[in-house]
């Protein structure tokens, strides 16, 4: 697997960071998860508005602008020997002697790597996964797409050491998204997706999704969604760039609607192939 580093191509063995970068001993880094679909980097132009997003929620120069960006990433997917890539992309504030406080004049490290994307088989979206809830404990900037995932990591092994996929996660009563995805309930053929802000990542499936619907006239209400209308759902979802959109047809043990895929899953699934393929 060739990865980019700092302006260099090499094999993943060979790519070298060295202990005292900010990323390794700190956290202090941003990142982005782009889904490539037959070497066509899918809302590019979306995932990039993120990154500076992210750039901006942590104070860091964003080394590139949007074009460069595009440019540098287009080379990079054009030397891997597969179509369909999961690219990842971080930036963390670069090497410097260990110090919480902004170093001067550190060149940010720039990483890129490619490796096959999974996406989930039509079987796989027809049965859905099971999920766990539990306490949305992170931090009050969720809108970031920090490196430092702790919590996130946390969360997540809860969903799998109870034989899950995903964890729902809750703050004061309402659901914010999961542990590496965003959610969305179904009720009376309604689409409810909670509200985009400061705890919750802004995902570029969730935008797509919401997007999607507008265009297409499926009812919609973006709004704060409570624990009650969760596990009074007749569809759950998860979305993310790797898991596109994926039923949840178990919480905490219980069916959830009717066990399977949902009539509105189906349809937004549709909708979501038919924009990979043009774009
Ligand atoms: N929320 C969190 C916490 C995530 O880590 C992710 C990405 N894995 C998402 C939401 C979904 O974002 P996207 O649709 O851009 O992949």
């Amino acid at each position: 697997m060739t990865v980019y580093l700092n302006g260099e191509y090499m094999p993943i063995g060979e790519a070298r960071v060295p202990v005292l970068d900010r990323g390794f001993l700190l956290g202090d880094g941003v990142y982005e998860v782009i889904p490539v679909y037959g070497r066509h980097a899918f809302r590019l132009e979306q995932h990039l508005l993120r990154l500076q997003n992210s750039c901006d929620g942590i104070r860091l120069d964003n080394p590139h602008n949007a074009a460069a960006w595009t440019t540098l990433i287009q080379d990079f997917i054009g030397r891997q020997d597969f179509a369909n890539q999961n690219l990842y992309l971080q930036l963390t504030r670069g090497v410097a002697k260990r110090d919480h406080a902004f170093p001067q004049g550190a060149t940010p490290t720039i990483f890129m790597m490619a490796n096959p994307l999974v996406t989930p088989t039509p079987e796989q979206f027809e049965a859905g996964v099971a999920a766990v809830s539990t306490t949305d404990n992170r931090w009050q900037r969720c809108d970031i797409k920090s490196i430092a995932l702790l919590a996130n990591v946390l969360l997540r092994q809860i969903a799998v050491d109870a034989g899950a996929t995903e964890s729902i996660l809750f703050r004061d009563g309402y659901m914010t998204e999961g542990a590496a995805s965003n959610i969305f309930a179904v009720k009376g053929g309604t689409i409810l997706a909670p509200l985009r802000n400061h705890l919750m990542l802004p995902g570029i499936t969730y935008d797509t999704v919401i997007e999607l619907a507008r265009a297409n006239n499926v009812p919609l209400e973006v709004r704060e969604i409570s624990e009650a209308e969760v596990r009074a759902a007749d569809e759950l979802w998860l979305t993310s760039s790797t898991k596109e959109i994926l039923p949840i047809t178990r919480l905490d043990g219980r069916v959830v609607g009717s066990g399977t895929a949902g009539p509105v899953a189906r349809r937004m699934l549709a909708l979501y192939q038919g924009l990979k393929r043009t774009g």
